[in-house]
């Protein structure tokens, strides 16, 4: 919050995910109170932050903004870190990838006013 002017995270439900097999990682995570506590301290501190839908974040590329068939697809590819996008020849961190999406959704909802959902 010291460091930023803006912090946008994804509207991932911890409800929901608690009742897939990702549970434990949701939980154990405190995704809920993380983003409570987040909230809390940019409003003090004059901080944006906003939730954006991170629908399709781990997938589309950042580089190029397709969706290739490369990418991570689904609940039985959370074990695939690295992806190379058979689009541009990107080659992405699976989580850095996904927050560079989230970022971009971020930017454009405060130039645009773009919806949450
Ligand atoms: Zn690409």
């Amino acid at each position: 919050v010291d460091a930023n002017a803006a912090i946008f995270v994804g509207n991932v439900s911890s409800k929901t995910m608690s009742q897939t097999r990702n549970a434990k990682s949701a939980l154990d995570a405190g995704w809920g109170l993380l983003k409570a506590m987040l909230s809390y301290k940019c409003n003090h501190a004059g901080v944006v932050f906003e939730e954006v839908n991170e629908a399709f974040t781990p997938q589309r590329c950042s580089c190029c903004g397709n969706i290739p068939a490369s990418s991570p697809k689904g609940m039985g590819a959370l074990g695939m870190r690295e992806w190379v996008c058979d689009q541009c020849g990107s080659v992405h961190d699976r989580d850095v990838n996904a927050a560079r999406n989230i970022l971009a959704l971020g930017h454009g909802r405060l130039a645009g006013g773009m919806p949450v959902l």
